[in-house]
């Protein structure tokens, strides 16, 4: 389906990115991979999913807290496969802590990673998607996006900011050929939540099973996380001919977390 496109994905060495990154490989799509590794195991990868899929690969480790270091591995991605027409805002980390306590550079690293990083991959991006009129850009937010959680300051604000640009950027490119969306899923089984699952485990002295399943179901009804390929899956339709007239909205993937 994905024939001759290029997709970049940020944070693809990992979770949800990783995932993703197979479903659209799947669909014969060319394919930046990014993330932090180191340079060796990022070629290793790439020549991974070159060699199992038949695709043009290309890989960088650049770090998203540096604007100008995004500049320089888009114009690398761009100059290698031709254009980016597939861009996946994902990477994100997280940190949970009171407002009052909340470290500042945690919160300057989350607000950089979570939200000016898509920023600065959409400017660099969008020439070439106007270009040949057609373009993706697929922002990976969260149920955070849409609604608020104690412990979670710079999270929901990264989140909440990355739907605002989202909405923006889909007014101003109704007329190229391109869409933008948010994706905002409820718990999704990746490294990135070990630490919130542990911390559960930890104060009430109990499994790291049993804490998962405290942790999903506290907020959400559906009592499991989703899968990372779900969120592929979901990717995959985005890019679809069907899916042209969705752009500027804020889709929950949540098991009716926001339904309440
Ligand atoms: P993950 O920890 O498995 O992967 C995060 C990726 O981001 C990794 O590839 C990592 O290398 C990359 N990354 C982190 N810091 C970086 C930096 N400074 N520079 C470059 N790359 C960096 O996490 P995940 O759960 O797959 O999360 C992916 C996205 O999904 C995030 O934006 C996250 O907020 C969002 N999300 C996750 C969940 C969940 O429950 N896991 C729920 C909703 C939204």
């Amino acid at each position: 389906m994905l024939h001759n496109k290029t997709a970049l994905i940020t944070g693809s060495t990992s979770g949800i990115g990783l995932a993703a990154a197979h479903v659209l490989a799947e669909n014969n799509c060319n394919l930046v991979l990014h993330g932090l590794m180191s340079e060796e195991e990022g070629q290793a990868l790439a020549a991974q999913f070159s060699s199992t899929y038949g695709i043009n690969v290309f890989f960088s480790n650049a770090d998203l807290r540096e604007p100008q270091a995004i500049a320089h591995f888009m114009e690398q991605a761009i100059n290698e496969l031709g254009s980016i027409d597939i861009l996946v805002n994902n990477a994100g980390i997280q940190h949970t802590e009171c407002a009052a306590d909340f470290p500042l550079n945690k919160w300057n690293d989350i607000i950089a990673i979570n939200l000016s990083a898509s920023f600065h991959t959409i400017q660099q991006a969008l020439p070439s998607m106007e270009k040949n009129g057609w373009g993706r850009i697929i922002n990976i937010a969260s149920v955070h996006g849409l609604v608020g959680s104690k412990n979670k300051s710079a999270y929901c604000a990264a989140k909440h900011g990355i739907v605002g640009l989202t909405k923006v950027i889909a007014l101003e490119c109704a007329e190229m050929g391109i869409t933008a969306n948010a994706i905002c899923p409820g718990w999704v089984d990746t490294p990135l939540i070990n630490n919130q699952i542990e911390q559960v485990a930890h104060e009430q002295a109990t499994t790291f099973e049993d804490a998962k399943y405290k942790l999903v179901t506290a907020k959400q009804p559906l009592p499991e996380m989703a899968d990372p390929r779900q969120i592929g899956e979901f990717i995959l339709f985005l890019c679809s001919d069907g899916a042209r007239s969705i752009t500027g909205a804020a889709l929950p993937m949540d098991g009716a977390w926001t339904a309440q």
